[in-house]
């Protein structure tokens, strides 16, 4: 029944906006589980297999795109990236909740797909903060950094397609919103209030 069945959340945002330090406190709360994507790009120094990225040949995911496993990929700085289909339909038929943390091309293709999902932007500050933020992570070369800059503009562009937006200019805060959106969205009404009525008429009929 849809009312059992979990919400599918995609928090996008430029790189450097802390979208993993929140996806990390999201996910300390036992209903909701990160989708882990694959990807052609190589792995960051202690980033895991299988709970960072699939980190795979280019070879490899094209023949996952022509399979059509993938509910959503794109071309993200010259790399691949992906989210597997089967294990977020799987995890969401569960119950759980699952987190999404992919790029706004990514985020507007699981809209096109599945018009229920949640959209969440993370926005920095401001561009000179990111830049900070970028540099002081020192894990890309600086002409990367300019890079990222540039698509975080790019980005913000499409904001209007999201449902909310976090401006992260303070770290608890903004985890506090996004909580408080999750926790929103549990209490929804669902499109499909038919199983809630019956639920109720049913009562009602062993009642009589
Ligand atoms: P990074 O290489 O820094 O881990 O990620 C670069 C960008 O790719 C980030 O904006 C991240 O959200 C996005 N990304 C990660 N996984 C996916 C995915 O499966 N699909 C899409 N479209 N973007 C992704």
């Amino acid at each position: 029944m849809s009312h059992n069945k979990g919400k599918l959340y995609v928090i996008s945002g430029p790189s450097g906006t802390g979208k993993g330090t929140i996806c990390a406190e999201l996910l300390k709360d036992a209903g909701n589980e990160f989708s882990v994507s694959m990807t052609t790009r190589g792995p960051r120094e202690g980033e895991v297999h299988g709970k960072d990225y699939y980190f795979v040949s280019r070879e490899e995911f094209l023949e996952n795109v022509d399979k059509g496993n993938f509910l959503e990929h794109a071309t993200v700085f010259d790399n691949f990236y992906g989210t597997p289909k089967d294990m977020v339909m799987k995890r969401l038929d569960r119950g759980r909740n699952v987190i999404l943390d992919i790029d706004v091309q990514g985020g507007l293709q699981v809209k096109a797909a599945m018009p229920e999902a949640i959209l969440i932007f993370l926005l920095p500050p401001s561009l000179t903060e990111l830049r900070q933020r970028l540099e002081g992570r020192k894990t890309e070369a600086p002409e990367i950094i300019e890079k990222r800059l540039s698509k975080a503009l790019e980005e913000i562009k499409f904001i209007g397609e999201y449902d909310y937006y976090i401006v992260n200019d303070d770290l608890e805060k903004a985890v506090l919103e996004v909580k408080s959106i999750v926790t929103a969205e549990a209490a929804r009404v669902p499109e499909k209030v038919r199983p809630i009525i019956r639920k109720y008429e049913q009562e009602q009929e062993k009642g009589e």
